[in-house]
């Protein structure tokens, strides 16, 4: 992008332009930098990389090129100043909080959100003295009621996993900047092909890599997104703490946003379609998209997303009018082309049954208020054909309508 100002193009044209690595060989596709350290031409040198005098590479867990352009690139889809990329999606969560929260602080979060924050609030934050105040992410007055006068952070992830409900980022960005908080958003489920928090008023950002951005299910990886003094604190707490990411899976993170558009825009179409036709078959009680006029918050969504993502959830029953777990694992296991795994953000479509895997360890008290119900199957659409998808799902819905 020589003499080009990169504010002037669309994600699409970032997404595959920002920060090119070039070899000396002018190799087209971006090179590995498959190193753990870097050469000096002299002690002298040596000793100015360390001081911080001469700005270069010293060691992978701070800085490393391909890493690097991971980082700008995914900054620039976002908007954001500066971007630190970690080992995993929870890496990045977990550091973001370590790095901008001391004793004392509170946290207020969404109560649905991935598991495994859960478990970074409910044990290790509690740990260090940093209490956190779980809410409903629809309900504006609950945010509210939680707030402290030493709340730091307002968490959540929209649209949520698995009933597809919707957060408001304006209003919780204006809720949490009238009290002196960061609003941090989890983009897992949009990437900046579909949702740009930070242009609704969001402070940072925190990617899992492994869904979206990957897009194939290959690598594990994570990332944050802000202004720079405050990554800068998260830099400082990876470089220290080492929950960095690998260059390698850094270029597969590289590759994979050169098609997260197209990638986004057709795996939501392809939802979209299956949820329409879902909602009119027999042994479906339910279909949670907010792509559908029938979810409650279609029109929010619509107004923060360009378009509504790729995970669906759908609640059935059988022809005796059961609403069981066995009525779930009756529909999954009649599947034979659709994955059954906990994974998504995966160009092949995968079905799950949450009630007994990804909320298994979950209160029943708990899984009720989420409405993780026991008939609950979430689908997370890939790329294959409709026809095939339907042909598939059929399966499932034939088995219902046999029990
Ligand atoms: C998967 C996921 C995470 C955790 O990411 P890992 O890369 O598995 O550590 C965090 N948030 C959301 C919304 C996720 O789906």
């Amino acid at each position: 992008m020589k003499d080009l100002d990169p504010n002037e193009f669309d994600v699409e044209t970032l997404a595959i332009r920002t920060s090119q690595l070039r070899t000396d060989e002018m190799a087209h596709s971006d090179p590995i930098f498959l190193t753990s350290s870097f050469v000096y031409e002299s002690a002298a040198q040596a000793a100015a990389r360390f001081s911080g005098e001469e700005p270069g590479n010293i060691y992978s867990r701070f800085t490393n090129p391909t890493v690097r352009a991971f980082e700008e690139r995914l900054a620039a889809l976002e908007g954001g100043e500066a971007c630190v990329a970690f080992a995993s999606g929870m890496a990045a969560i977990s550091g973001t909080f370590f790095s901008l929260l001391e004793p004392g602080d509170h946290v207020v979060s969404s109560r649905s959100v991935f598991g495994t924050t859960n478990v970074i609030f409910d044990r290790y934050l509690k740990k260090f003295g940093i209490e956190t105040t779980m809410v409903d992410l629809k309900d504006l007055s609950d945010w509210e009621k939680a707030i402290r006068p030493e709340t730091r952070i307002l968490f959540l992830e929209t649209p949520s996993n698995p009933l597809s409900e919707i957060g408001d980022i304006a209003a919780l960005a204006k809720l949490a900047h009238d009290n002196g908080a960061l609003l941090v958003v989890d983009n897992c489920f949009c990437t900046p092909a579909l949702q740009k928090p930070l242009d609704m008023g969001a402070d940072i950002i925190i990617h899992s890599a492994t869904k979206y951005l990957d897009g194939q299910g290959r690598c594990l990886g994570g990332a944050v997104v802000g202004p720079k003094p405050k990554m800068d604190d998260v830099l400082g707490f990876v470089r220290s703490a080492g929950a960095c990411m690998s260059p390698f899976n850094a270029w597969v993170f590289l590759k994979g946003l050169e098609t997260l558009s197209l990638r986004m825009e057709a795996q939501s179409a392809r939802t979209l379609e299956l949820a329409q036709w879902l909602e009119s078959q027999p042994g479906v009680v339910k279909v949670h998209y907010a792509g559908l006029p029938s979810h409650p918050q279609h029109q929010l969504a619509g107004r923060q997303q360009s378009a509504y993502g790729a995970v669906m959830s759908i609640e059935v029953e059988d022809a005796a009018g059961n609403r069981d777990r066995q009525a779930a694992w009756r529909f999954i296991d009649a599947t034979r082309m659709i994955s059954i795994t906990a994974n998504l953000g995966d160009v092949k479509t995968t079905v799950t049954h949450p009630a007994s895997t990804t909320h298994g360890r979950v209160a029943e008290e708990e899984k009720r208020r989420a409405g993780v119900t026991e008939n609950l199957i979430r689908l997370a659409v890939g790329l294959e054909s409709v026809k095939d998808l339907k042909a598939d799902l059929e399966r499932g819905l034939k088995a219902l309508a046999s029990a």
